[in-house]
């Protein structure tokens, strides 16, 4: 079977971006190495670091015009996420050394942030002219309204649908298989509107990733509903047993009008399958 690297622009996101996910695929998979997490931080970073995403540079704010990021990397059953990280330019980067420096598997918060800051990640601010507005629009339209938290937080979101607010999209990830083996790399800036402290299914094993030694999966859509169904541990148990779209469709279905959706590779597939738009990019090599 040949490598695989398959990236996707978020749930939602516009198919204008497939060009540029498949030149960040194609100039990721050079890359000289076997192992597949190389494939899915790089492709990651180049992500995080083209403004058009939420994720890295780009990230939404939240609701108190703060940026926490989330983002996580899985492979050879080794995990590394980071979750309400701030002031650093590639999340997926710190995300990796918390694999591969800590005894943990998750850190947070200002954790996170001293840790990058030990491990020499300098202060960066990921703010773009284009989430300043689109954080200026979110109070005004809040500010305009007597907006009460509904007992669900996810019923957030259907109320954003319903008033036409502009939610953030354009979360990113990569899964790969090189030399038969998996990875699995996912950032974003969360779905807005969120409040500060808010984690999403991202930085979430088994929600927002996962990555085994039949395949890796990565999620992207509404967070809360993700964890809920614990999508991406779902998504690979199933894996072998129906051709590989057929597996993510019947999962995205599950989520009725809730935006999702989800990338995949297994020993010999890959597959993509989002209930809206989602722009992907892939490249395979011998
Ligand atoms: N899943 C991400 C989150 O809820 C957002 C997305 O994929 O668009 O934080």
């Amino acid at each position: 079977m040949p490598n695989v690297l398959l990236l996707h622009g978020g749930a939602g996101s516009d198919n204008s971006y497939t060009e540029a996910l498949n030149r960040y695929a194609n100039s990721t998979s050079s890359k000289k190495s076997m192992d597949p997490l190389d494939f899915v931080v790089e492709a990651v970073r180049l992500m995080e670091d083209d403004p058009s995403f939420n994720a890295g540079t780009g990230s939404v704010k939240r609701i108190d015009g703060s940026i926490q990021m989330d983002a996580a990397v899985m492979a050879n059953s080794q995990i590394g996420s980071v979750s309400a990280i701030e002031r650093v330019k590639n999340p997926v980067l710190v995300a990796r050394e918390v694999m591969l420096q800590t005894p943990h598997v998750m850190i947070t918060g200002d954790g996170a942030v001293k840790l990058a800051r030990a491990l020499g990640f300098s202060d960066y601010d990921p703010t773009t002219e284009r989430t300043e507005t689109i954080w200026k629009k979110m109070v005004a339209f809040f500010n305009g309204r007597d907006v009460e938290l509904p007992e669900r937080y996810s019923q957030y979101y259907r109320y954003a649908k319903i008033f036409g607010f502009p939610q953030q999209k354009d979360t990113v990830g990569a899964v790969a298989r090189v030399g038969g083996k998996f990875a699995a790399a996912v950032s974003t800036g969360g779905s807005s509107p969120m409040m500060r402290g808010r984690v999403g299914d991202s930085p979430l094993p088994g929600a927002g990733l996962y990555a085994g030694e039949n395949g890796a999966v990565v999620a992207t859509g509404i967070g809360e509903e993700i964890i809920r169904k614990m999508m991406c541990y779902d998504i690979y148990t199933k894996i072998g047993t129906e051709p590989l779209h057929e597996i993510l469709k019947n999962k995205v279905e599950e989520f009725g009008e809730v935006l999702v959706g989800a990338i995949a590779v297994s020993k010999d597939e890959f597959a993509s399958y989002s209930n809206s738009s989602m722009a992907t990019g892939e490249s395979t090599w011998p």
